[in-house]
């Protein structure tokens, strides 16, 4: 017989298999001894109480051996021969968009202006390392797009748009812990995140599809009005249905866009800074223990949201136990992320801290003179995005030396006469946030950090750092879609796709996304 049962139980018992076998043998009222198998379907941590839980969907196996399938794994045709597509970037969107053409029987070409991800390493060790950035590889170019350096964290709000539970087994089917099955809040880890990557691209290639490195497309193909390909900066061209999947920082795709009159909408987006504050803190005041969290919790995650002047100020892109990094994806810019480990294990946790911000705001942060494109324009956040990422360059070190300020002395005005340590591995360096960081994004954070300070006692601290700047949380535009057949609204053989189009925002949307494009392609190509 196998049972489905609920419990809530400590972390300690949680953490050891007998124990919970003996819990689960007392809430049956079933002897252990006819329990073969206890296996854990969901996981996830109750903090709201001063004992914190873990609340276990369990199954049960009695008097039966267990079965250990936790999915079905997924048999990938081999599509060499078959109709084409070409799939630009080779981010969550375009490797699952390419997975999802060959399910369907259509053999996908990737093309990625980045490196593989292996070879992508050294060139993020270099950013850190010499504040060198290659404009083709860094972490927002190469082989896993801009999820590849990361948390990894695969929770997404946008269940609605396809099966979250599927991208999840795709990726358990390319080396992924089961355990993202499990836990409310998965997350893989920037240590495991490559070699999934590899993985995925290892299954398109035996399956007949290609993947080419180095192959930046740099102008759409056109015949009779419609896309029929791409051109790439090598100077070749590939034939077939295009999906976009080139994600929020290949601003040149962008201006090529816009400057061939392709539709471009504008698209509302949120900019602030990454604020670090050392994780024994954030345990301390999420599991309500001066002591910390012990030896069975997970680094505490925090996530916060407010309103101020009519704006949403949040946090986002939770990283416990992770490290601030330097995300810029050109020269003169600083622009700063996060990212752990699957050990979670740093001894800081960071998130972005952010003001939204709607089209009609920027004439209120940028000047004519401060971007080649008006406040009013499409472009018009985007130019703010630069101009920000390069005044934080310029408040820095004019390196990738990051300009930052203590939490508490940014709320009351202060200068911050020295530093905390940070995980941040260019450095940082003191300056005045409320000095050059708009008025409209600084005053709104005053009154955001204010408020958590107030939900959380001890989270408005000194002990803090805000390290500036924190621009890329989504696409400053979107490339609107017919909604029926996901292509282009005017440009038909076009597919925008994933987060740069405004369609997913995170790993698992963007995945989701590169599904839906392959479909519609397949619809297209196949009927
Ligand atoms: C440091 C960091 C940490 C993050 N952490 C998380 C996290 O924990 N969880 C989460 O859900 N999200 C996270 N994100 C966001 C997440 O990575 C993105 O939402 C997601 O990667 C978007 O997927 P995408 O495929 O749409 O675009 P991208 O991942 O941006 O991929 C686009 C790809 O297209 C390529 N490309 C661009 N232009 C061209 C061109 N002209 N020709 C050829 N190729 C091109 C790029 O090199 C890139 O590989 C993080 C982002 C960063 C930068």
């Amino acid at each position: 017989m196998i049972k489905e049962i609920q419990l809530r139980v400590m972390p300690f018992e949680a953490a050891n298999e007998q124990k919970l076998r003996r819990i689960v043998s007392r809430e049956t009222s079933v002897g252990e001894e006819r329990i073969s198998a206890v296996r854990i379907l969901r996981r996830s941590i109750d903090a709201r109480r001063r004992a914190v839980a873990f609340n276990l969907r369990l199954r049960v196996f009695i008097d039966e051996e267990p079965t250990d399938e936790l999915f079905e794994p997924i048999t990938y045709p081999d599509v060499s021969g078959r109709p084409q597509a070409v799939v630009v970037g080779a981010g969550p969107a375009g490797l699952f968009a390419a997975l999802r053409l060959i399910e369907l029987g259509i053999r996908p070409i990737v093309l990625e202006r980045g490196k593989n991800v292996h070879d992508r390493k050294r060139d993020i060790a270099l950013i850190s390392r010499e504040h060198h950035v290659d404009a083709e590889s860094n972490y927002c170019f190469g082989e896993g797009g801009a999820g590849a350096f990361s948390d990894g964290k695969l929770f997404t709000r946008s269940k609605k748009r396809g099966s979250v539970d599927k991208i999840l087994r795709v990726l358990c089917q390319h080396g992924a812990s089961t355990s993202i099955l499990i836990d409310a809040h998965p997350h893989i880890g920037t240590d495991k995140l490559p070699r999934v990557i590899e993985h995925i691209r290892g299954q398109i290639i035996a399956s007949g599809g290609e993947v080419r490195f180095g192959t930046r497309v740099d102008r759409l193909l056109f015949r009779e009005g419609k896309v029929c390909g791409v051109a790439t900066a090598g100077g070749d061209e590939v034939l077939g249905p295009v999906i976009l999947a080139t994600g929020h920082s290949a601003r040149d795709v962008y201006r090529y866009l816009f400057e061939n009159n392709v539709v471009l909408e504008p698209k509302g987006i949120a900019m602030g800074v990454r604020l670090e504050h050392p994780q024994q803190l954030i345990d301390q005041i999420q599991y309500h223990n001066p002591a910390g969290r012990g030896k069975y919790l997970p680094a505490a995650e925090y996530s916060f949201v407010t309103q101020a002047e009519g704006r949403g100020v949040y946090s986002f892109c939770m990283c416990p136990g992770g490290f601030v990094v330097p995300s810029a994806s050109g020269a003169e810019q600083v622009v700063v992320n996060g990212m752990s480990p699957s050990t979670r294990g740093s001894r800081w946790a960071n998130s972005a801290m952010v003001v939204e911000i709607r089209p009609e705001d920027c004439g209120l942060m940028l000047k004519e003179n401060e971007s080649p494109y008006a406040p009013s324009s499409v472009l018009g956040l985007m130019g703010l995005q630069e101009h920000l990422e390069r005044l934080a360059w310029r408040h820095g070190g004019q390196t990738q030396v990051a300009p930052a300020q203590r939490m508490e002395d940014f709320v009351q005005g202060s200068i911050s006469k020295s530093l905390p340590e940070t995980s941040y591995t260019p450095g940082v360096v003191s300056s005045d946030l409320n000095d050059w960081l708009p008025e409209f994004i600084a005053s709104r954070l005053r009154q955001g950090f204010q408020t958590f300070g107030k939900q959380a006692r001890g989270f408005l601290t000194n002990e803090a750092l805000m390290i500036a700047v924190e621009t890329r949380t989504s696409s400053p535009v979107r490339i609107p879609r017919d909604p029926l057949s996901l292509h282009h609204l005017e440009v038909e053989g076009l597919y925008p796709c994933g987060e740069g189009a405004g369609y997913a925002g995170g790993i698992v949307s963007a995945a989701m996304d590169g599904e839906r494009c392959a479909e519609a392609v397949a619809n297209k190509v196949l009927n």
